[in-house]
């Protein structure tokens, strides 16, 4: 399959050429057409799948075809560790770069204050790590009740670190009725429950 024939827009299927890649990986392949159609899914996938691509471009044209809600985010990506997080917002930035859409970059080890000037200003989407996440929603700098595609990414490691409560709690501050992309390179049982709990019959991909 080519890039081309995925259901991606003009704009994005130029950001993705200039990136260099002509045809999708298996993850890409399997995950864009479902995703687009605002179904959920469950990726089992290692990283260095292209597994990032598969839920930033579509997340991109989701977004770039709605309407924007001034200052209320509309998708969060969640992210076990800073790097990552990082890692996926240089993506979003690559691919997005047609696209007009903003983001938020949430993680520790960095000062508050601009990432609540970020927020003020209104963005997209949140690329967060669950930590940093509940401590700007503790202190009210947060509205998630717009935020109607969500990525738990990397879940494996996010329940070796201990997140699972933390996105149990995230979760429950989203919208019920939204689209859920759960990424996993294994699917232990604690994961499996997560999935079940606020997945809507998801299309299962693993790669
Ligand atoms: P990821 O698994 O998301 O960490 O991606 C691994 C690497 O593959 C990244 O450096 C991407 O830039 C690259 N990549 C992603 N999709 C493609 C593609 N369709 N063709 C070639 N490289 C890709």
């Amino acid at each position: 399959m080519l890039f081309a024939d995925i259901g991606l827009s003009d704009e994005l299927l130029r950001a993705v050429t200039e990136a260099g890649y002509t045809e999708p990986t298996p993850i890409q392949e399997q995950a864009i057409p479902p995703v687009l159609m605002m179904k959920d899914i469950i990726g089992i996938a290692q990283t260095g799948t292209g597994k990032t691509a598969s839920f930033v471009l579509p997340m991109i044209d989701i977004l770039a075809q709605g309407r924007a809600r001034a200052r209320m985010p509309r998708s969060l990506i969640l992210e076990p560790t800073r790097e990552l997080a990082a890692q996926v917002a240089e993506n979003f930035e690559k691919y997005g770069k047609y696209s007009n859409l903003s983001m938020a970059l949430l993680i520790g080890g960095v000062s508050m204050g601009d990432q609540v000037k970020a927020l003020e200003k209104g963005v997209d989407v949140l690329i967060a790590t669950p930590g940093r996440l509940m401590d700007l929603f503790a202190r009210g700098n947060i509205l998630l009740t717009g935020c109607d595609l969500l990525v738990i990414d990397e879940a494996d490691r996010m329940l070796d670190m201990g997140f699972i409560p933390d996105i149990e709690e995230i979760c429950t501050k989203l919208p019920a009725q939204r689209q859920t992309l759960l990424f996993s390179a294994t699917m232990p049982p604690p994961i499996k429950k997560l999935a079940d709990k606020f997945l809507t019959n998801p299309k299962y991909i693993e790669v």
